[in-house]
């Protein structure tokens, strides 16, 4: 099937093409530069934003596919998690063409996309396989099983990674987005020029929950070690401090993953979301995976970051099963991964 789809959920508008596996056209408009004078995203900027972006979005997302409307098969748009007010513009935008074009409506889960951004770069992955997400809200270990059918086998207790690696940025004056800048700077610093600890979840009876992750720790030691040596050094070692913070949130994701993967009887790890950007997790994975005779997949970075075409992969998936939303379907800041399909009705026979 052939998708037009839209994604508002958070800064970036952005509007795409997607038939099946493979990408027409992607457009992303940033808002980044707006937000960054403010150290992080504004909602309500966030949605003003939208609505200026999405029409230029649309228009050049089908002329750079260079497709015409009777080529689509159905339109989408990101309906959850996200900001409300920005999720409202994509979607507003999705009904009405649907409704104009009389073509189907799918709304789509967020990180539902940010899994089939793995199908878009490795269209021969199949299910079931582990998928890492771990973007700027969220942090999870899912057991991926089939379109719609997703077992989260371990997740944050606190602060999603890419959280954790913007609040470091802001405590080392890097800006927002902090992932990228941090990346950077540990390029010329040393990884274990400081120790600082893997957060672990306590079981209730005793010992941990071996695929459960914590960062707000992390954050605090980091916090803590820069406030110390405030005191004693003449300018802040922000490169080994990066690196240190880097390579001990690379360390936890990859241990947890892999054992789980190894104990779920999982052979493929498919990694998502903005923090999969990452350049030193990508290579610790790779070698912690390979060591362990795992497959381990990596979208280009982007599409680790927000876009529309990992949410017209999945409602080109979704479509091609039949699976049709109302029109009345809203939006939602949250929703479980696991009733990815309450968003979904057979489509009428
Ligand atoms: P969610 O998908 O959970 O709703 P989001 O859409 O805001 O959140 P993404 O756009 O997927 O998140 O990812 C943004 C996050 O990725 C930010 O926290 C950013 O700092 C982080 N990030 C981007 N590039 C890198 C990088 N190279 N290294 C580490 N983190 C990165
Ligand atoms: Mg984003
Ligand atoms: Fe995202």
């Amino acid at each position: 099937a052939t998708i037009l789809a839209i994604e508002t959920s958070c800064d970036e508008t952005a509007v795409a093409i997607v038939r099946d596996r493979s990408v027409l056209s992607s457009i992303v408009a940033s808002q980044i530069a707006i937000h960054q004078r403010y150290g992080g995203v504004v909602p309500e900027v966030a949605s003003r934003q939208h609505l200026e972006a999405i029409n230029p979005c649309l228009d050049k997302s089908l002329v750079e596919a260079g497709v015409g409307w009777s080529a689509i098969d159905g339109v989408a748009a990101t309906v959850a998690p996200g900001l409300v007010g920005a999720l409202l513009v994509g979607v507003s935008a999705a009904k009405a063409l649907a409704v104009v074009r009389n073509l189907p409506f799918l709304g789509v889960h967020h990180l539902e996309g940010h899994i089939y951004a793995s199908y878009l770069s490795a269209p021969d992955l199949q299910p079931p396989f582990l998928s890492l997400l771990v973007s700027g809200g969220h942090t999870s270990a899912i057991c991926v099983r089939g379109c719609g059918d997703y077992e989260t086998l371990g997740t944050t207790r606190d602060d999603a990674a890419g959280e954790a690696f913007d609040k470091v940025a802001r405590l080392l004056k890097l800006g927002y987005p902090g992932g990228p800048a941090i990346d950077r700077q540990a390029r010329s610093g040393n990884p274990d020029a400081f120790a600082f600890p893997e957060g672990k979840v306590s079981r209730p009876g005793g010992g941990y929950y071996q695929y459960d992750f914590s960062f707000s720790g992390l954050k605090t030691a980091v916090g803590r070690k820069v406030a110390s040596l405030v005191e004693t050094e003449p300018t802040l070692p922000i490169a080994d401090l990066a690196a240190s913070f880097q390579a001990t949130v690379a360390r936890t994701l990859t241990a947890r993953t892999v054992a789980c993967a190894l104990n779920s009887g999982l052979d493929a790890i498919a990694v998502g979301g903005g923090v999969a950007a990452n350049s030193y997790l990508r290579q610790q994975m790779q070698r912690a995976a390979r060591e362990k005779g795992l497959r381990v997949f990596f979208p280009p970075l982007h599409l680790c970051t927000d876009n529309a075409a990992m949410i017209g992969c999945a409602a080109a998936d979704h479509y091609e099963r039949g699976h049709r939303s109302p029109l009345t379907l809203g939006v939602s800041s949250r929703l479980p991964l696991s009733q990815v399909m309450s968003l979904y009705a057979e489509a009428p026979i």
